[in-house]
């Protein structure tokens, strides 16, 4: 079908480059470091599988059913619990059930976002979103990003002269990146939210997965004015598959979440919602958090360990206290996707940075330390490196 008949929304949107690549990374006897995947070792199986039977037996009329758009009442009162434990001073009337994280980006976008309108973002930035908010046919405001996350100070200056209705940020082991907020910018992140009419979309899918380091508070915890919605998954700590996230906020943009959320795909899952209740219900969620976290520890370090052993000294990379990914940068002038050409050639895949940025910058590339096993792990960086010198000899 030719393009004009497609919808102005979709012109001109190319299809998710990482997917893209995962095509390319599935080939035979490619190692892949490219997908932001957990870990196939890190799902407990035998255990979902109980969960399972066990919410069949005891719910299966109910959740076979279809459901409310906020959620399965038991897992929104576990929910409930497991945020307050954790510092959230929320009610139900602040709580929804999505299906994933990735949905409520999306749904905050239809609520608030109308063509035209600026949407404040980290350079690097989380692929997917900037593709969703690009389908409501925003304007960017681009906020470039350090180590300790978004430049406070350029997001100071540009809330002055322009107005987004949103500020996106993943504040906690960014995707792709990995940096994160220091305390001090949270705290300017909630003083500025206090002066201005803006809501911020705090993206937290990785925070559970902290392997050295302190603990921070959200912005969520921060904001004293309410304008934060809050973005929290099971993903990476349960199983993508199931998508189960939740969306915190106040209850009038929760309201306006709900009736988005009805118009698409009217609830999430029952029998993934009563699953991940039973996980939270049993006390199985914090003792698994902690296999996880000493699964990907134990990565993280080999593959800081090989990278050190086999790259050049001319690539940086940084040290991640958490999440699933490594953000590594070549010398300035190089491109990262000749690397991914010669390391495809190699056998082994990454995503090139390119794509992560809404100004285009080059000469950094993603990988991910969680999916791969130990062995293939070995062997890819020492592939990787081989490629690497191959680039830089040029
Ligand atoms: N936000 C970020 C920053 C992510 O990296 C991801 C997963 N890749 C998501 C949201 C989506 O996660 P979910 O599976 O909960 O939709």
């Amino acid at each position: 079908m030719e393009e004009r008949r497609f919808a102005d929304r979709i012109q001109g949107i190319k299809g998710n480059a990482i997917r893209e690549l995962l095509k390319v990374s599935q080939q035979p006897g490619m190692i892949s470091f490219a997908g932001g995947l957990p870990s196939p070792d890190s799902f407990d199986i035998e255990t979902i599988n109980k969960l399972f039977i066990n919410a069949m037996e005891r719910d299966g009329k109910r959740i076979l059913q279809y459901g409310s758009t906020e959620g399965y009442q038991p897992l929104l009162d576990e929910l409930l619990k497991c945020l307050r434990r954790q510092g959230f001073d929320i009610g139900l009337e602040n709580l929804i059930v999505l299906s994933g994280s990735q949905q409520g980006i999306n749904l905050v976008s239809k609520a608030l976002l109308n063509p035209g309108d600026q949407v404040a973002v980290e350079s690097p930035s989380y692929l997917a979103a900037l593709q969703i908010f690009r389908t409501y046919q925003v304007e960017y405001v681009v906020i470039p990003a350090d180590q300790d996350g978004m430049d406070i100070d350029v997001l100071t200056e540009k809330l002055a002269t322009e107005k987004p209705k949103i500020i996106y940020i993943v504040p906690t082991f960014q995707n792709p990146s990995s940096a994160t907020l220091s305390m001090e910018r949270r705290q300017q992140v909630a003083k500025l939210l206090s002066q201005h009419e803006v809501i911020l979309v705090e993206d937290n899918p990785y925070g559970d997965l902290r392997y050295s380091g302190d603990h921070l508070p959200s912005i969520y915890s921060l904001d004293q004015s309410q304008q934060t919605l809050y973005l929290g998954s099971f993903s990476k700590t349960i199983a993508p598959g199931l998508r189960v996230g939740y969306a915190i906020g106040s209850p009038d943009l929760i309201n306006k979440i709900k009736i988005c959320k009805q118009g698409t795909d009217v609830h999430t899952s029952m029998v993934s919602q009563a699953i991940v209740s039973e996980y939270l219900n049993q006390g199985l969620y914090e003792p698994h958090i902690e296999d996880v976290k000493t699964l990907y520890r134990g990565k993280r370090d080999l593959f800081l360990a090989e990278m050190t052993k086999n790259f050049p000294a001319e690539v940086k990379w940084n040290f991640p206290e958490g999440g699933l990914f490594i953000w590594a940068e070549l010398p300035s002038g190089y491109d990262a996707r000749d690397l991914f050409n010669m390391a495809i050639a190699e056998k082994v895949a990454f995503v090139p940075g390119e794509t992560f940025f809404v100004d285009g910058r080059k000469n950094c590339f993603r990988l991910n330390f969680s999916n791969a096993s130990e062995e293939n792990i070995v062997i890819g960086l020492k592939r990787l490196g081989d490629a690497l010198r191959l680039l830089l000899a040029k």
